[in-house]
């Protein structure tokens, strides 16, 4: 099935502010055989892997995430803005460019030693990735990688995420 996947993501100049291009997946997600060829090339570097769940942050990384575990046979375990996740959790501030933000994982989401992939949209500075690896850490996570449908390599985001490998299928 040949896709060509940057052509469904529509760039919509200054969204959410003045000066940011936001790269929109809207098009590509009402597309079933583009959600289709997205979700296996985002399995395919985990083909040979062990893998036992599929974190991923909500909203766009929810997408995501249930596809690809169905792909890799493991789990899904969400990770929360605060206030969502019914059970006891473990928390994560971190800064954004105006004030900060929080993430939320269940407790008992990952066991110690558990192999976990994090998934989301969209790479850019890696502030949200990174909060997401530092709730898996205090889980005890083992990290596989961190996967993503699109880098904005000029971001470096993933110097941010180092040492964790990171996958990704459409840069930019
Ligand atoms: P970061 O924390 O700066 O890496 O931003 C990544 C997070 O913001 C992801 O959860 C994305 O869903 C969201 N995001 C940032 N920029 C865009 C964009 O251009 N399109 C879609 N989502 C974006």
């Amino acid at each position: 099935m040949t896709v060509d996947l940057k052509s469904l993501v529509r760039d919509i100049p200054d969204f959410p502010k003045p000066g940011i291009i936001f790269r929109d997946i809207a098009p590509l997600l009402l597309s079933p055989e583009a959600l289709h060829v997205a979700t296996e090339a985002m399995a395919a570097p985990f083909e040979n892997e062990s893998v036992d769940l599929v974190a991923a942050v909500e909203a766009r990384g929810f997408l995501f995430a249930a596809p690809l575990a169905m792909r890799l046979g493991a789990g899904v375990v969400p990770i929360r803005k605060p206030g969502k996740l019914p059970f006891e959790t473990h928390a994560h501030s971190y800064d954004l460019e105006y004030g900060s933000d929080e993430l939320h994982i269940h407790i008992d989401g990952v066991l110690p030693g558990q192999r976990v992939i994090v998934a989301d949209d969209l790479l850019a500075t890696g502030g949200t990735m990174q909060a997401c690896c530092k709730l898996l850490e205090k889980c005890q996570a083992e990290i596989v990688a961190c996967s993503f449908l699109i880098h904005l390599s000029d971001l470096q985001g993933e110097k941010r995420l180092a040492p964790h490998r990171v996958e990704s299928v459409l840069v930019y």
